[in-house]
């Protein structure tokens, strides 16, 4: 789907808000802060700027933000239980709808002082999605994106979540085509200016495999190791890729 100016204007601002979520959620990360204190960080944003969550009862999700702490992938539900310590990697994924439109990123970060392995792992999980986010120029092909970010996760020794991808976005927070973290085998659609897309690279700092747990929401790594989660919303335009998801 390619979305006119008027309609990238509108995730233009939606973008922004999630970047405020961002902001706003990062300031509250220190020992002793629970996963329901960052949703509240969240809400207060979404409250403020008049927008939606795309969050907030998604097949029945019960919060505004995922956080998921040290080896749990994505989707985890925030509660007022889960204290974060130093040390801790904490991902929170976000998104927001403005005007009917949509914005939706993530990032992972550390509370207080945390390990070589644990700094590494975030450094490269950012620097995979800087990578896939060059690829989206017109002309090339969507594949493109996940064989870059595979290339960067590997050479680190790190290895990318393959049952969890990024997306297009727009009218609804997950749009077809599927934006895989990795060479799928076929260099998928060509891109062409006005497309939006999800970009989130899943990387654990052992094996790709996932475990759901039984709240039938919290991903984890199936070994236990640390993973990191970095995501932005950008549009394909004709002087390169432009991040809606920055402030
Ligand atoms: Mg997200
Ligand atoms: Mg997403």
């Amino acid at each position: 789907m390619r979305r006119n100016a008027d309609e990238l204007a509108k995730m233009r601002k939606a973008g922004r808000v999630v970047a405020e979520i961002h902001e706003a959620t990062r300031a509250v990360l220190r020992p002793g802060v629970t996963t329901a204190d960052i949703d509240r960080a969240a809400r207060e944003v979404l409250e403020r700027r008049g927008a939606k969550s795309n969050f907030l009862n998604y097949h029945g999700f019960p919060a505004v933000v995922c956080t998921s702490p040290n080896s749990m992938i994505v989707h985890g539900i925030p509660s007022p239980d889960v204290v974060l310590v130093e040390g801790d990697l904490i991902s929170v994924d976000c998104g927001a709808i403005v005007e009917g439109y949509h914005g939706d990123a993530a990032y992972t970060a550390g509370i207080g002082a945390v390990s070589d392995e644990a700094a590494r792992l975030m450094d490269v999980t950012e620097r995979s999605l800087e990578a896939g986010i060059d690829q989206l120029v017109p002309g090339n092909r969507l594949h493109e994106v996940g064989r870059a970010v595979q290339q960067v996760a590997e050479a680190a020794g790190f290895s990318v979540v393959r049952e969890y991808v990024g997306h297009a976005i727009g009218t609804a927070m997950h749009e077809e085509p599927q934006v895989p973290n990795y060479w799928p085998g076929s260099p998928g659609p060509t891109l062409k200016t006005g497309m939006v897309f999800a970009v989130e690279p899943m990387v654990n700092a052992g094996g790709a495999a996932t475990v759901q747990l039984d709240d039938g929401w919290s991903v984890v790594t199936a070994d236990g190791r640390l993973s990191a989660h970095f995501e932005h919303t950008i549009a394909v335009t004709e002087d390169g890729p432009e991040v809606f998801t920055v402030l």
